[in-house]
């Protein structure tokens, strides 16, 4: 039996290609557009999300039930297509902001990004030499590796996959989402 709510406006839908891989977050907005357009080819999820519009001639107001997760046929809103492009934001909440050295945790201004092999000696800016590091054991790693610093890393860094990548990229996730996702997550992140 489906719930029906009644969702914030910053809820997103969970979009799907016909294979069931996840590709992407939509708008409230743009799911409604592809279930009326008839470009939905399945859905899932325990809830229907309640979107109003605007009034019919006899004054009554239209209500569009959204499904939470859909799958959709062709390339729509390509452009919104996830790529695990790498920036602070994402990068700390992979880590869960938490110091990858100390283990403490810390809000968002007080972390830093820090290079396993630091830049100087070559390092890139990629997911797997990156990890969240606090102020005060990013300034004491200074350049030297974890081993010369004495500074062992408490996990090892992983590149997020699509499914992983989307769900770190959403703080309002749904819960039938969120199982939904998981079945996708690698064992990096399922042991978080
Ligand atoms: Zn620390």
């Amino acid at each position: 039996m489906t719930q029906r709510v009644r969702a914030p406006s910053t809820t997103r839908i969970l979009r799907l290609n016909k294979a069931g891989m996840p590709l992407s977050w939509l708008t409230r907005e743009e799911a409604a557009t592809l279930v009326v357009k008839g470009q939905v080819v399945w859905s899932l999820g325990d809830q229907q999300l309640e979107i109003r519009g605007g009034f019919n001639c006899l004054g009554r107001q239209t209500i569009l039930l959204l499904p939470t997760i859909i799958a959709t046929e062709g390339n729509v809103f390509r452009h919104r297509e996830i790529v695990p492009y790498l920036c602070n934001r994402m990068l700390f909440r992979r880590d869960q902001n938490l110091c990858l050295y100390c283990g403490r945790h810390f809000s968002h201004v007080d972390l830093t990004r820090d290079h396993i092999i630091a830049k100087c000696r070559g390092g890139l800016d990629t997911w797997t030499n990156l990890v969240t590091a606090c102020r005060r054991c990013n300034q004491r790693k200074g350049n030297e590796s974890p081993e010369s610093a004495g500074m062992a890393l408490l996990a090892v860094p992983f590149v997020p996959n699509q499914v992983e990548y989307l769900a770190l990229a959403n703080r309002n996730i749904l819960a039938d989402q969120m199982v939904f996702l998981k079945s996708g997550f690698s064992k990096n992140m399922r042991a978080q």
